[in-house]
C-alpha cells in the first residue's frame, strides 16, 4: 500500500531538482502516512504540508528533502534537529544512517512523537526543550537542522557545529524566510550560502522568537 503515490512524490522531487539518491531513496523508504493524523493519510504523499495540530505542521516533502541534501551528510554521522513536530525528518534522517538527536518545544506533539518513534522501533534521542540553545551535551554535531523560522542564526546552535559540518536554517521575519546554509569552516569562520524563501512557523525560544 502507498508504494505507488510514495514513488510519485519521490519523480516530483525529482523533477523540482533533488538530485541526491540517499534522500530519494530515504522518501521511498520512509512511510509519511505514519506520521500524520489519521484523517490526513490520504494527503500523506502529495507535495505538502500537512496540519498536525496545536498550529503546527509536517514541512512539505520537497522542504524535507532540500534541507537534507544541504546537509550533505554521511552514514554514522551525528545530526541534531530543531523542531520535531510529527517526526518525519528525524525518520528520513534515521533511515539515511544518521545518528539522530532532535529538541521539540511543545510537550504534547513532543509526547506523541517520542510514542510514535517507539512503536516505529526508530532510535532517536528525543528532548522536550528550548532548541534554540542547542544540546550542549553530545555537540559537536556534523549537521544541525532548524525546521521553523528563525529571526536570526541562534549563536548557541553556531557554536555546537562540528568544523566541516553545515548547519541549515531559514531565517527571516514571520511570513517569509531565506533557507541559509552555513559550513563551519574553523572556529571563527562561516561560509554562508543562501538559497530561495521557504515559509516556515516561528522559531519561539531565548535566541529565537520571544514568545508572547
Ligand atoms: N521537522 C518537523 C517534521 O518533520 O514534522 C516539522 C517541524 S514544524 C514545521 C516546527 C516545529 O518546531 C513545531 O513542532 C514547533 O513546536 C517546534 N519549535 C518551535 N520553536 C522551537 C524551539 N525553540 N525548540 C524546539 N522546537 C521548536
Amino acid at each position: 500500500m502507498h508504494e505507488k503515490s510514495r514513488q510519485e512524490l519521490v519523480n516530483g522531487l525529482m523533477s523540482k531538482g533533488i538530485t541526491d539518491p540517499e534522500v530519494l531513496k530515504a522518501i521511498n523508504n520512509v512511510e509519511r502516512h505514519k506520521f500524520l493524523p489519521k484523517a490526513l493519510e490520504f494527503h500523506a504523499y502529495k507535495d505538502i504540508a500537512l496540519p498536525i495540530g496545536c498550529e503546527q505542521t509536517i514541512s512539505q516533502p520537497y522542504t524535507v528533502a532540500f534541507m537534507t541534501q544541504e546537509l550533505q551528510l554521511k552514514e554514522g554521522q551525528k545530526v541534531l534537529e530543531i523542531g520535531t513536530g510529527s517526526g518525519y525528518q528525524a525518520a528520513i534522517l534515521t533511515n539515511m544512517g544518521m545518528k539522530v538527536y532532535t529538541i521539540e518545544r511543545q510537550h504534547d506533539i513532543y509526547s506523541l512523537t517520542r510514542k510514535l518513534f517507539d512503536e516505529l522501533g526508530l532510535r532517536i534521542y528525543a528532548k522536550y526543550g528550548d532548541g534554540t540553545i542547542g544540546w550542549s551535551e553530545f555537540a559537536p554535531y556534523d549537521g544541525i537542522i532548524v525546521t521553523a523560522a528563525s529571526p536570526d542564526v541562534p549563536k548557541s546552535l553556531k557554536s555546537q557545529l562540528a568544523i566541516g559540518g553545515r548547519l541549515v536554517i531559514p531565517v527571516g521575519n514571520k511570513s517569509t524566510q531565506t533557507m541559509k546554509t552555513l559550513l563551519r569552516v574553523d572556529r571563527e569562520e562561516y561560509q554562508v550560502k543562501e538559497h530561495s524563501a521557504f515559509t516556515f512557523v516561528p522559531l519561539i525560544g531565548r535566541e529565537g522568537w520571544k514568545e508572547k
